[in-house]
């Protein structure tokens, strides 16, 4: 059953639930809320969790090839996709502009790689508006993953090694998925 203090957790959770206008999706001030309140009740039952957390490739292009109006469909259908690839318990966030985070609940970080490349091929196959004049001749994502415990002790060093991972991601190419150190 649910207690009472969990009851009130719940309640402070859906307070700060704020949502990105663009996407529908979690924004990052209700994204780092809740991954607070995941981590400290991670701390106390000791499952893992694990962050995702993804960026557009040469998404600039887009916009200048095709204006910004378009550039923000693309960047609504990569939330589509990103919500049909991950369970209702996951929490999807629109972390930056073009960069995505979601938060896996109880998942490891072998499993979490899994669910990473499951999204970054969704989104390679997907026909997306303009994708033709990519460099790649498509829109792709570079993925960055890390895990409670292994890659940090709180949030804000969970987050960091995501992005650290996501950023040799770009570094190694793009269109791939990188595990943090
Ligand atoms: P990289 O592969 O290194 O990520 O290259 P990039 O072009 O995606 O990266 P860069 O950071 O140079 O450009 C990101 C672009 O995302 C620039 C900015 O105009 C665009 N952008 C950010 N937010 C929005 C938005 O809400 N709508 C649209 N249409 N574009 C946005
Ligand atoms: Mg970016
Ligand atoms: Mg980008």
């Amino acid at each position: 059953g649910v207690t009472i203090i969990e009851e009130t957790k719940m309640a402070s959770l859906a307070n700060v639930a704020t949502r990105d206008g663009l996407t529908g999706l979690f924004d990052q001030t209700s994204f780092k809320h809740r991954l607070k309140e995941e981590l400290e009740r991670q701390m106390r039952y000791g499952s893992p969790i694990s962050l995702v957390m993804f960026d557009i490739d040469h998404f600039k292009k887009v916009n200048d090839t095709y204006g910004h109006a378009e550039g923000d469909r693309v960047l609504r259908q990569v939330a589509d996709v990103l919500r049909q690839q991950v369970r209702l318990m996951d929490t999807a966030a629109r972390y930056g502009g073009e960069e995505f985070m979601i938060l896996l609940r109880g998942v490891t970080l072998t499993r979490a790689e899994e669910v990473a490349e499951r999204i970054r091929e969704a989104v390679q196959s997907r026909k997306f508006p303009g994708g033709e004049n990519q460099p790649t001749g498509r829109v792709t994502i570079s993925i960055g993953v890390a895990s409670y415990p292994q890659h940090a002790s709180n949030g804000d060093e969970l987050i960091n090694s995501a992005d650290e991972a996501l950023y040799e991601a770009k570094r190694g190419g793009r269109n791939r998925v990188c595990i943090a150190e």
